[in-house]
């Protein structure tokens, strides 16, 4: 007997293909049929008709290895349908963390996990004693973390000892199942890796069969160069190759989505296994010191701190924003575009403009009293892209949808601040302001970007389309109703219009209540397979 049957749903399977009406059978964590009408009996069933049954979301690009363990329900995230998270993004995860090196680790990662213990741990250990949750995980190990381990933040290529040292943590990682390493170009200690330095770990990822990932050195007047870094190290190692939340950031990069396209389009034709993701917004987050130029972090936080707080120093940061913008993010329309989301020390939705004229202030000597003032943990919002780039790169079909937010709740210890309202709405909003409202993409495109695409950039074989057999992660939602609710101004908000999740047979989100279930699994890698 089955222990789930959804009847007469309409079934849009991830693959891209029709939406159909059907029955979907679960038994034993599995889909166990798919029929026009389905006569075996199930212990349950459930009226599908009217609504739309998808595989679970895959949120390919998450942070939320910084909060899973405080939120194992995964509000945030369930809520939207997700039922997968990749974890480990940007270059950061939270292992390995060496003898003597977790603080270092902690104060490196403040501003994106402010909340979490940290302890010292292999990958192995960490991956093995990660807890139960309510939707599944898929780990990388970060490349800035690796290089944190093995040389601080020096601002110089690794020795050979240094470099086998990251190759080493790297292999037992994916030892461990890791799916592979990210890389943080854009950000210190990444940024002072040289591209040769990548290519020797991506020899390590192919010969496990691991997967390269990359927030990209720049986002703005260098994305071209990036991007093609990028693409290049995926030709020269074999691997496959996914970049991170493309974009172009700041005035003087609008427009350029084309040609970007063109790009990873181009790389694809001639053989390079490449895919992106996004989120669907023109505002980006990040801890407020990453915004200054890479001179300033060399030599670790109170190298930083003394440096900002150095007249002359602040004069060369004036200069350099004078000429190209904010590091990563080029140039903005003023600064009222940078908005406190989270900090110690400053008032969450404040601009830095708002700042400055309570204090009368220059708006760069508030933005770097304030770094100092909380030792680099504020983390802000970025309003820099415009909406016509956003909306082409989504549609484009290499591009697959990443929230790039760690999983929060609206209540306890992750409900504070304002942090960004991808956390709660980024799947919702695709399915219904840009699918359903604005008819950018048709509903079939926009689910396989979130399943059946997603499950072929990470080789995950068993999850992404309702095929019998799969593993049963399924949503199922009102598309007339579907949308999302949080704002900047209010971004703790579920989103609207979802019935149903389940993951893996269980059902976790019931009437849009959370019933409590904990059925996540760890998801390893086995060679190029993610089961
Ligand atoms: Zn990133």
């Amino acid at each position: 007997m089955d222990d789930l049957l959804i009847r007469g749903a309409t079934v849009v399977d991830g693959t891209g293909g029709e939406p159909r009406i059907v029955d979907v059978a679960v038994r034993d964590g599995r889909i166990s049929a798919v029929e026009v009408r389905r006569t075996e009996a199930a212990s349950r069933q459930v009226d599908g008709t009217g609504r739309i049954l998808a595989p679970g979301f895959i949120d390919i690009h998450t942070h939320s290895d910084f909060t899973l363990p405080l939120n194992p329900l995964a509000e945030a995230k369930i809520r939207q349908g997700v039922t997968t998270e990749v974890v480990g993004n940007c270059g950061f995860s939270v292992a390995p963390a060496l003898p003597g090196k977790a603080e270092l680790l902690a104060h490196y990662l403040s501003a994106s996990a402010p909340w979490l213990p940290f302890i010292e741990t292999d990958f192995a250990t960490y991956m093995a004693a990660w807890p139960a949750i309510a939707v599944n995980t898929v780990m990388q190990v970060g490349h800035n973390t690796l290089r944190l381990m093995a040389m601080g933040m020096e601002s110089r290529s690794p020795s050979d000892s240094e470099l086998l040292h990251m190759q080493e943590m790297l292999a037992e990682a994916l030892e461990a199942g890791a799916l592979g390493m990210s890389s943080g170009l854009f950000t210190p200690p990444g940024l002072y890796a040289e591209p040769e330095e990548i290519r020797a770990l991506g020899r390590v990822l192919k010969q496990w069969g691991g997967r390269y990932s990359s927030h990209i050195r720049d986002e703005s007047h260098m994305v071209n160069d990036a991007v093609a870094e990028a693409i290049e190290i995926g030709a020269s190692c074999g691997i496959h190759v996914q970049i991170a939340h493309l974009k172009l950031s700041g005035i003087d990069s609008w427009g350029g989505s084309e040609h970007l396209l063109g790009v990873v389009n181009a790389a694809r034709m001639r053989g390079v296994d490449v895919h992106c993701d996004q989120y669907p917004y023109d505002t980006a987050s990040n801890p407020l010191r990453f915004l200054m130029p890479p001179w300033i972090h060399e030599g670790g936080m109170d190298a930083m701190l003394t440096r900002l707080a150095d007249p002359y120093q602040r004069a060369r940061i004036r200069q350099k924003l004078a000429e190209v913008g904010f590091t990563n993010f080029g140039r903005l329309e003023s600064w009222a575009d940078i908005r406190i989301a989270n900090s110690p020390t400053a008032q969450a939705g404040k601009t830095i403009d708002d700042l400055a004229r309570e204090h009368g202030q220059d708006p760069l000597d508030v933005a770097c009293d304030l770094i100092i003032a909380d030792r680099g943990a504020t983390r802000i919002l970025v309003r820099s892209m415009s909406e016509d780039d956003v909306k082409a790169i989504l549609a484009d079909p290499l591009v697959m949808v990443g929230s790039d937010g760690p999983c929060v709740a609206p209540y306890g210890i992750t409900g504070q601040g304002k942090p960004h309202p991808r956390l709660y709405g980024t799947f919702p909003r695709v399915l219904g302001h840009y699918a359903r409202d604005l008819d950018l993409l048709s509903l079939p495109q926009a689910i396989h970007k979130m399943t059946g695409g997603a499950a072929a950039a990470l080789g995950l074989v068993d999850r992404g389309t309702i095929t019998v057999g799969n593993a049963a992660d399924l949503v199922l939602f009102d598309p007339e109703r579907i949308a999302d609710r949080a704002s900047f101004d209010d971004p703790h908000q579920y989103p609207q219009g979802i019935d149903m999740v389940v993951v893996n047979g269980v059902v976790v989100i019931e009437g849009e209540e959370h019933t409590g279930a904990l059925p996540g699994r760890l998801l390893r890698r086995h060679g190029t397979i993610l089961v």
